[in-house]
């Protein structure tokens, strides 16, 4: 299990942390001997899109590590300060320049193995202009018998399409929630 300690000194005295189980509470925390500041660490948000252009499905081809030169949907961390929604949005944009209209929401994923909470959206791409980001070697559009199931970069990824293809097969799209073991 994920259990964060990733902490190494205090945010706000820079002294070195110590974990330990605070009053009241039930787990370890990263605790500051000095200030006796308790910093909580909680699960990060994950926020993408699956970008649909008639029959075929946008996939971005990571240009950084981790999984470097591996297929993705746009996807990427939660900023503070928007929804989910322009997270999704945002991350679209930068990763792979692409025009979209959201549709739903899609895949709600815990990965609780690193503390992550996986959020995708079904997305209507208006056109097929694509500008990708520093963060992606290439973008492109893929039909369901051409994605490289065996070079995808994330077990959310992959379960977000499978399920996508199977729903569009069914004719109904529905809200999935799922854990990745
Ligand atoms: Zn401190």
């Amino acid at each position: 299990m994920f259990t964060g300690r990733t902490i190494v000194h205090c945010r706000a005295c820079g002294t070195k942390v110590n974990y330990v189980v605070p009053a009241d509470d039930n787990r370890p925390r990263a605790v500051c001997p000095h200030c006796a500041t308790i910093h909580y660490e909680n699960p990060l948000n994950v926020v993408g899109t699956v970008p649909v252009w008639q029959d075929q499905v946008l996939l971005c081809k990571r240009a950084i590590e981790p999984r470097y030169g591996l297929w993705t949907l746009p996807a990427g961390f939660m900023e503070l300060g928007e929804t989910l929604a322009e997270g999704a949005l945002r991350e679209t944009d930068e990763e792979a320049g692409a025009h979209v209209e959201l549709e739903g929401l899609f895949t709600v994923l815990n990965v609780v193995r690193v503390g992550q909470v996986h959020f995708f959206y079904r997305a209507r791409m208006t056109d097929t202009h694509l500008n990708p980001g520093s963060e992606t070697l290439e973008a492109r559009l893929f039909r369901e018998d051409e994605i490289p199931w065996d070079e995808l970069a994330f077990r959310t990824v992959r379960e977000t399409l499978i399920r996508y293809f199977a729903d569009r097969k069914a004719g109904q799209f529905s809200i999935h929630c799922a854990d990745i073991a």
